[in-house]
């Protein structure tokens, strides 16, 4: 493993999982820090790679006014993206390239639909494996949210910046994301009453939003995603769903 962090260490279990998926997978995995991997909101990425799990991290954002890191949100995060490094090397889940043709924005589209879908699988391998499924960042950012929702604030005006049609793509994997912590894993109490509270609250506060949720949620239902089969099926119909069916290759790597 080359580990490229300015600040982070490792604890020995994530140390221990990498080694193995490094194993399973015949790469090295090399992990680094970037200053930008897309949207906004999003602080790490996985890359498709032939020869690593290569992995890049915005490190600031784990790190507090002190520049004290957060480390449990750190672990969790790099233990999210090697999980799919696994998907895609060892268990060979479809890969949606994106292609050259598509804008910034298109290509934040397609990859916002496959991580939604696919993190779902990805939450299930880190419930398996005693990862940290809900670091106290994402609770907090949603005790946040549903703060401004109450207030009558648009909790995602950061984003007001992109073309409405994107915000409102982004609102939707907000949404999608608790409601898939919610379905498929078993959340401590408090932290299922904070993901309850934002999902009801956001249906109040964004119903344009809630509504191309649902059809999301319908089509996720239709098909066992934790399959390589239901999965890309399911991305399939979220492009199609979305009009961005023309914009990836699917193949796996
Ligand atoms: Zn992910």
């Amino acid at each position: 493993m080359i580990l490229e962090l300015k600040k982070s260490k490792l604890s020995e279990k994530l140390k221990e999982y990498i080694n193995k998926v490094e194993e399973e997978t015949g790469l090295p995995a090399l992990i680094k820090s970037a200053q930008d991997v897309g949207l906004q909101g999003m602080n790490a990425v996985f890359k498709l790679d032939p020869k690593y799990i290569r992995i890049e991290i915005i490190e600031e954002k784990y790190c507090d006014s002190k520049g004290e890191v957060d480390q449990e949100g750190i672990e969790c995060v790099i233990a999210h993206e090697v999980i799919h490094a696994l998907l895609a090397y060892k268990k060979k889940y479809y890969q949606f390239y994106i292609l050259p043709k598509c804008n910034k924005l298109e290509d934040n589209s397609v990859r916002l639909i496959c991580s939604m879908i696919e993190d779902l699988v990805v939450n299930k391998i880190m419930y398996e494996n005693n990862f940290q499924l809900l670091p106290k960042r994402y609770i907090n950012g949603l005790k946040d949210d549903i703060e401004d929702l109450h207030k009558g604030k648009d909790c995602y005006e950061n984003y007001n910046k992109y073309p409405p049609i994107h915000k409102n793509r982004f609102v939707v994997y907000r949404y999608i994301l608790a409601w898939g912590v919610l379905r498929y894993f078993i959340p401590g109490e408090t932290d299922k009453k904070t993901i309850c509270k934002f999902l009801k609250i956001f249906q109040k506060s964004y119903p344009k939003q809630y509504e191309e949720a649902e059809q999301i949620i319908k089509i996720i239902l239709e098909k066992d995603i934790f399959t390589r089969e239901g999965q890309c099926k399911t991305i399939k119909k979220c492009l199609a769903l979305w009009n961005l069916t023309n914009l990836v290759e699917i193949r796996t790597s």
